[in-house]
């Protein structure tokens, strides 16, 4: 995994892609930031091959990404183009509310710029009002989303198939105890067709707001569902360089269209699996 740059800062000037050598040959390093946000506690049912999918996805673009573990307690890193979180278990959550908390104003401010972000799952939960446990505390998050969550006795457990207006259908896996409301402007980001989805009252699953997306689905999501991890990487290049310009060698292409086509078997596989 890349290490983080701290050449790359928030104030470095914007490039574009007409800065750039065109056909030059030249390697051009263009780096994006990626946030790994509480790998160590809020990182369930392959969670982090969102991180490798997006790292890989990134390279064969022909962009350089910059991968920041964030943990609790760390430096906060002085770019952010792109923010991946995790699932995890009620005791995780509480381990890092205290420091989420923290990073409220830095991570709803980011969000209102447009820097796109995948929430799974207990980190979905924390991007909206709050999370109330089965035993009935009430872990706060942080409204990026209009939505509140009710720990409830049944655990909604199983593989998911949905179809989303932006991204087709999508295929995970959820399990979780929490179940999620939608408000306001906050819109699901898709209609459950197999597995239960954000709560058993409605059959939507997930929330979007923005660039920002929340959702149930482990997998890990992003390889299966490769469409989302295109559209968080364009948005982050365009949030780096106002443009997203891949790049893209010939033996680039074609691993590329090799895990496209992996990726569709593994989707025709995942749609026909039991609940
Ligand atoms: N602890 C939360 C719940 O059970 C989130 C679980 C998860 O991330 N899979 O609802």
């Amino acid at each position: 995994m890349a290490q983080e740059n701290s050449g790359a800062t928030q104030d470095a000037p914007k490039e574009t892609a007409d800065m750039a050598p065109s056909g030059s040959g030249a390697a051009e390093s263009r780096p994006i930031d990626v946030v790994s946000l509480y790998a160590h506690d809020m990182n369930i049912y392959g969670d982090s091959g969102n991180v490798l999918a997006i790292e890989k996805r990134l390279r064969l673009y022909g962009y350089e990404p910059v991968v920041h573990l964030y943990n609790p307690g760390d430096h906060w890193p002085q770019h952010v183009d792109l923010v991946l979180g995790g699932g995890g278990q009620d005791s995780g959550q509480r381990t890092i509310q205290e420091d989420f908390l923290q990073h409220d104003e830095i991570l709803r401010r980011l969000a209102k710029q447009g820097v796109p972000m995948l929430m799974i799952c207990g980190l979905y939960q924390l991007f909206g009002k709050y999370f109330q446990t089965v035993s009935g505390d009430r872990i706060p998050g942080i409204g990026v989303f209009d939505a509140v969550t009710i720990g409830k006795k049944a655990r909604l457990i199983g593989n998911v198939v949905e179809c989303s207006r932006d991204f087709g259908i999508i295929v995970g896996y959820e399990n979780h105890s929490g179940q999620t409301f939608l408000h306001g402007d906050t819109k699901p980001l898709a209609t459950v067709s197999k597995g239960k989805g954000n709560n058993l009252d409605d059959s939507f699953e997930g929330a979007r707001v923005g660039n920002v997306i929340g959702t149930y689905m482990h997998g890990s999501l992003l390889p299966k569902n490769p469409r989302i991890a295109d559209f968080l990487i364009a948005r982050a290049a365009e949030h780096r360089y106002s443009l997203f310009e891949p790049r893209m060698s010939q033996e680039g292409r074609h691993e590329l269209d090799l895990l496209d086509r992996t990726a569709r078997e593994a989707r025709d596989v995942a749609q026909q699996r039991p609940r």
